[in-house]
């Protein structure tokens, strides 16, 4: 069903979900054929990062490997925040959900004997991740699953609505409050449910440099946190090593699989820097390697991944995706060294949720990017990320059908904030780079102290939604990292940087906390923050 065939001010279903990315359509599919309706803001395929998943998804399948390994690997990458139960969870139910995902359609690529290849990533102890024409993966699990969504008649999709307030009553869910995507003046419109399922990816768009899409502005963070949901490790914030520098917006990836097949990381002067700096050297753990590249930049040595000797001529056949990327840009990876810079990738922190993904207020789940289920702990290991979008979309769905069936929803009548205004681009802007420098690859207190300022101001002073969403969750996270004195997995403080073992649990915190901290800087802070920053421009 499109749009025009439904009235979204009129009808309400028992379950909506936020989000047409992995985590959203397959819960949509789980569901059915219980009503459903899937909120996108973007059509589907469209602003979703599932869709630019290059590597593929990491699963035990193999008969040299195991679940075991593969949680063991997680747990160590996370930098002594994992859950151990959460990581082996997610490496048994691995092998069923691809099983579900192959029956949707998805041609993963498979050997000579018809067994799933796989392939190997950074800091797995095996090569053991599953991929589509070699990186197409995102692409083709996007396109299997709108195929099979289109198909399935108790699924609806509206697209082009971004949710941008979660109503509730009485500590518990009772709708969304949505408004048409690029028509900030538009008269927002209220959906009713009592099973609210938010799967808007993550926030990588944040950030002036990133992988992901617009539409991973933290907006469904911010909402769940706006309505008192907790909120878990926010300051953990992946950065992939080789965003490709071609001067576009979201920077296009370089996958970590060249590297898994040898591609090097060298400066200008043609020096494998990383050899000096981890045993592993270009394939240690993405911060490390996010790190070095970050200072070999820093130094003025420029850094490039070189993939002439390890792919050769075989590039564009193995790697399409970045291969047009590159050639795109006027590079070509056969011959040339690509020039590369870490960039905001993937977020380990978001709503908190239990092994269901059960969030802390009553009617609302979280699934995907958006949520924090202690699987990365500090740090992510790589092609985990679909993986737990597609245990915890299929957990959800089942506690969804397990529960009792929520009392039919009334038409919410509480609207948040219905006038709006356009959104000021030199705020939005000014927020990305504060982001980046800020609260980006290296973190430092008096910097950090003057995000937290910053965005704790435009939360609370601007008047267009979208933004003042932004600002909170860019709050979230700055003052997360603002409190955490230590560095761990991701988040790295040059002034704590060491591991501090009584350090060693993840951050419970809510909008109100990050709020509190921004009062008790505001003084200080004020006093050093540069004019322009303070100018809430709308
Ligand atoms: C370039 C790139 C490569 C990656 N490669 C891999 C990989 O190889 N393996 C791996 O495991 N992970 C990878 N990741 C991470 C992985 O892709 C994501 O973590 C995962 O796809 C998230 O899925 P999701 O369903 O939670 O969110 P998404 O796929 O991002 O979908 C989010 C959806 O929510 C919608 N939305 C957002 N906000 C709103 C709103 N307010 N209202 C309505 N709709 C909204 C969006 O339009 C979109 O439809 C990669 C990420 C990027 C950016």
């Amino acid at each position: 069903m499109s749009n025009k065939d439904y009235d979204i001010t009129r009808n309400t279903d028992d379950v909506v979900i936020v989000g047409g990315g992995l985590a959203g359509l397959f819960c949509a599919l789980k569901l059915a054929p219980r009503p459903v309706t899937v909120i996108s803001a973007a059509p589907l395929g469209q602003g979703a990062s599932t869709a630019w998943a290059q590597g593929g998804i990491a699963a035990a399948v193999t008969e040299s490997d195991s679940a075991e390994a593969h949680a063991a690997d997680t747990i160590a990458v996370g930098a002594g925040l994992v859950d151990e139960t959460i990581a082996l969870g997610l490496a048994r139910e691995a092998g069923a959900r691809i099983h579900d995902l192959l029956k949707y359609g998805v041609p993963f690529d498979r050997d000579l004997e018809g067994k799933l290849a796989v392939g190997r990533e950074a800091a797995h102890s095996a090569r053991r991740i599953v991929h589509v024409r070699g990186d197409m993966a995102g692409m083709a699990i996007m396109s299997a699953l709108i195929d099979a969504v289109r198909a399935t008649p108790s699924i609806r999709v509206i697209e082009g609505y971004a949710a941008e307030a979660l109503l509730t009553e009485e500590g518990a869910v009772s709708g969304l409050q949505l408004r048409p995507v690029g028509d900030a003046l538009a008269k927002p419109v209220t959906i009713a449910s009592r099973e609210v399922v938010l799967a808007t990816g993550g926030i990588g768009h944040l950030y002036a440099v990133t992988t992901n899409p617009t539409e991973a502005s933290g907006l469904g963070l911010a909402i769940a946190a706006r309505a008192g949901a907790v909120i878990a490790d926010p300051e953990f914030v992946q950065f992939h090593p080789t965003a490709i520098m071609v001067g576009r917006d979201p920077a296009p990836l370089a996958t970590e699989a060249l590297r898994g097949e040898g591609a090097t990381l060298i400066n200008d002067k043609g020096e494998r820097f990383m050899l000096a700096q981890h045993p592993l050297a270009e394939l240690a753990p993405r911060d490390i390697v996010a790190r070095g590249v970050f200072a070999e930049i820093a130094a003025g040595h420029g850094a490039f991944l070189d993939a002439r000797e390890a792919l050769g001529a075989h590039f564009a056949g193995k790697f399409p995706t970045v291969y047009a990327s590159c050639r795109a840009a006027g590079i070509d990876p056969m011959r040339q060294p690509i020039p590369i810079a870490p960039a905001a990738h993937y977020h380990m922190g978001g709503i908190s949720v239990d092994a269901y993904g059960r969030t802390s207020l009553k009617g609302l789940w979280a699934g995907g990017e958006v949520s924090s289920t202690g699987a990365h702990g500090a740090n992510r290991l790589a092609s985990n990320s679909l993986l737990e979008a597609v245990v915890y979309a299929a957990r959800i769905a089942e506690d969804i059908e397990g529960g009792t069936i929520a009392a039919p929803a009334r038409s919410p009548t509480v609207s948040v904030a219905p006038r709006n205004r356009g959104m000021p681009q030199l705020t939005e802007a000014s927020l990305r780079a504060m982001m980046t420098s800020h609260v980006g690859v290296i973190r430092d207190g008096d910097r950090l102290a003057e995000a937290v300022w910053s965005f704790a101001a435009i939360e609370r002073d601007s008047g267009n939604i979208a933004l003042r969403n932004m600002a909170t969750s860019a709050l979230l996270v700055a003052a997360s990292a603002w409190s955490r004195r230590e560095s761990r997995g991701a988040h790295y403080r040059i002034d704590y940087p060491t591991e501090r073992p009584a350090l060693a649990h993840r951050t419970m915190t809510t909008l109100a906390a990050a709020r509190e901290i921004a009062a008790s800087l505001s003084e200080r802070t004020a006093a050093r923050i540069p004019q322009p920053m303070l100018v809430v421009s709308d």
